[in-house]
């Protein structure tokens, strides 16, 4: 892999850098007091481009490569996570997988509109009683005519409140596990389709994450999103690649965790001199660095294989497992370096942990990486 990034990589870095410090960082904290990110922020992602990224140009895409997508993606993780969240799903799990499955009218519908930020997505495969057991869901759409009837309900969906089209995934037939599932696209204001807002989340409260009741939603049979019994796959795939942009996204915290110590460090003095002189803080901001360079690579690895065209599926569950830990712990180790003011949300590092840690556990836990880790070398599968 060559790590020079190209002159259109580095723009694209630079531009979400810029937008981050200006559109984002300074007003992070007051979204997560209010839990509730400024919606208008959607439509600015959307006029850079940053809603549309490898999406096709015909569709309304910016068009670009993975690793810019990942470029854009830790920087907009960098100054908040909740933002970032918002692309990952309406751009990286819904945008991204009609671009993939869609047929022609199907793109024609959302893509100009997801990408512009005139739309935005969400993503509703996990249910109150199936989350890593994702295959055994129990959503059901039933055909009556040229139309489906949905009956069912979506746990902890992303955007849930604010979306206008919901990616769902709901068993159409008698096929057992993944076999029966089929993907819809499903517009948000349909009859039957109740959305009620999850509080009190740990981290990420300025996004809105809700639960989805169906009862009789009705859609055109042309609401299919790639092949009947072949929705698993659809899903399978739209995860894959999210898996990276999560993983860019703990790249950010992580980054975010070392610029913030670096600053502390070297501000805050105890026993009379900075306590970036004392050798166990050392300790804590190497300890930060190493996991940002080592998530970091492990991200750009993936995207660079998804570029070249090469199996990237374990390298993306190695990435996803390694950075969510590693932002965690990095994140951990920054509010160590600022002590009892790390603990205050006056201070950036008691949000970073808080943001980290959900993604040990959404797009796949810790576990579930391990085990698709395990199936690949060993050829065994555990679940
Ligand atoms: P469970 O599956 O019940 O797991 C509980 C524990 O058991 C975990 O530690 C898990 O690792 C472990 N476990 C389960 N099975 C195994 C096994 N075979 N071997 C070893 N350990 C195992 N979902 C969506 O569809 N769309 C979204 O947009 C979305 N956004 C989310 C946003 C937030 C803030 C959160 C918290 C969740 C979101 N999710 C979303 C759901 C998320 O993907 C699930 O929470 C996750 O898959 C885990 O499922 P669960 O919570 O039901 O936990």
């Amino acid at each position: 892999m060559n790590l020079e990034l190209s002159a259109e990589q580095t723009a694209a870095r630079q531009l979400a850098k810029d937008f981050t410090d200006r559109e984002i960082t300074p007003y992070a904290t007051a979204w997560d007091r209010a839990e509730q990110v400024d919606r208008g922020i959607v439509k600015k992602l959307g006029d850079l481009g940053f809603l549309g990224l490898t999406v096709p140009e015909e569709y309304g895409g910016s068009g670009g490569d993975h690793l810019s997508y990942v470029l854009v993606t830790e920087e907009l993780g960098r100054g908040d996570s909740s933002v970032r969240g918002i692309v990952s799903v309406s751009l990286g799990l819904v945008a991204k997988t009609v671009a993939a499955w869609g047929d022609e009218e199907q793109k024609r519908a959302w893509l100009p509109r997801l990408t512009s930020g005139e739309a935005v997505g969400c993503f509703g495969l996990t249910e109150p009683g199936t989350g890593s057991d994702a295959a055994n869901l129990t959503t059901r759409a039933v055909r009556d005519g040229d139309s489906y009837v949905i009956d069912g309900a979506k746990m902890f969906i992303t955007n849930g409140t604010w979306a206008d089209v919901v990616l769902l995934f709901a068993r159409t037939g008698d096929a057992p596990g993944h076999q029966g599932i089929s993907a819809f696209l499903v517009p948000a204001d349909s009859p039957g389709l109740e959305r009620r807002e999850i509080h009190g989340k740990l981290g990420l409260r300025g996004q809105a994450t809700a639960e989805l009741v169906l009862d009789g939603v009705r859609v055109p049979a042309a609401a299919m999103l790639g092949p009947e019994g072949k929705g698993f796959s659809v899903a399978m795939s739209a995860l894959a690649k999210g898996r990276m942009s999560v993983a860019a996204g703990c790249v950010g915290i992580a980054q975010a965790a070392l610029d913030a110590a670096l600053g502390y460090a070297g501000e805050r003095e105890q026993f009379g001199k900075p306590i970036a002189r004392h050798q166990l803080v050392q300790e804590l901001i190497s300890d930060i660095a190493v996991d940002v360079d080592a998530a970091r690579l492990l991200t750009w690895r993936v995207a660079d294989l998804i570029d070249r065209g090469e199996p990237f599926v374990t390298a993306a569950s190695k990435a996803k497992l390694f950075a969510s830990e590693a932002a965690v712990r990095a994140a951990g180790n920054a509010l160590q370096v600022f002590g009892g003011y790390g603990y205050i949300d006056e201070y950036p590092v008691g949000k970073l942990l808080r943001d980290a840690r959900v993604m040990t556990l959404y797009e796949g836990t810790s576990q579930i990486q391990k085990l698709v880790i395990g199936r690949a070398l060993t050829g065994v599968s555990a679940f």
